[in-house]
């Protein structure tokens, strides 16, 4: 999972599980709406995190296929009515965000003047306002909406450890018994999202047993087995960076 520190005014999510892009979706949305945490809570823990992620915050809405005049059958496509109405709503200031989110779960049910529609959004987005589009099939789009956009492809064990996640490894290793370097590192580990701490407990855990031997190695992987039992019950990321930064270690 990517850190998403430049996000566009309009984004394509691809990838073939649409639940994966959704929760891509959702650390988007918290991340623009909250990336500084909220009223003093830990990032993810505060209710606009919460409401995002349970897809009832109001500055976030779906844009999906309606129904056709019984009111029963799903149209087959995005119509240029709905991103007429999206443009509308999208120039009201949000509701108790800082911006406005609109997604699109089927992005490649967009027809072609719905996407035109969108283009001009995309093309003069209004202040604080965000597009993101999920696609299991891109090609879909059109070129000129996708080139509007930043891509990005959910899912797939191919996507290699950051070098972020890498470099968190390396630092890790070298400030143990330094605290000073220790509480450096805490302050970046604790800037990640918990997708990226489930990459970093593990690449901990192998960078751990290359680098050390003997005692230190068993204490720290403890330390480790530890961090990855809290990771199971979601213990927010902020904690478990404050707790590898006290490991001491002992000889
Ligand atoms: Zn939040």
């Amino acid at each position: 999972m990517q850190s998403w520190n430049k996000i566009l005014h309009g984004s394509v999510l691809t990838g073939a599980d649409p639940e994966g892009m959704l929760s891509a979706v959702r650390s988007m949305a918290q991340t623009l709406l909250c990336s500084e945490g909220h009223r003093g809570e830990a990032f993810g823990k505060c209710s606009c995190c919460r409401k995002i992620y349970k897809d009832i915050h109001p500055d976030v809405s779906f844009i999906r296929r309606g129904f056709q005049k019984d009111g029963k059958t799903l149209r087959s496509e995005i119509v240029v009515d709905q991103i007429r109405a999206v443009a509308k709503d999208s120039v009201v200031l949000p509701n108790e965000a800082r911006a406005k989110i609109y997604v699109f779960p089927e992005a490649d049910t967009l027809n072609a003047s719905a996407q035109n529609a969108l283009l001009k959004l995309l093309e003069e987005p209004p202040e604080g306002v965000y597009f993101l589009l999920c696609a299991k099939n891109p090609d879909a789009l059109l070129p000129t909406v996708r080139s509007r956009c930043g891509i990005y492809h959910v899912g797939g064990e191919e996507e290699a450890e950051s070098e972020e996640i890498a470099s968190l490894c390396r630092d890790y290793l070298a400030a143990l018994g330094d605290e000073l370097a220790l509480l450096r590192w805490e302050a970046r580990a604790e800037k990640l999202d918990m997708a990226a701490m489930r990459e970093l407990i593990p690449a901990l855990s192998a960078a751990a047993a290359e680098a050390l031997r003997g005692k230190a190695l068993l204490s720290l992987e403890e330390q480790l087995r530890e961090c990855a039992a809290m990771l199971r019950v979601n213990v927010n990321t902020r904690h478990l960076a404050a707790m590898l930064a006290t490991y001491r270690n002992e000889e």
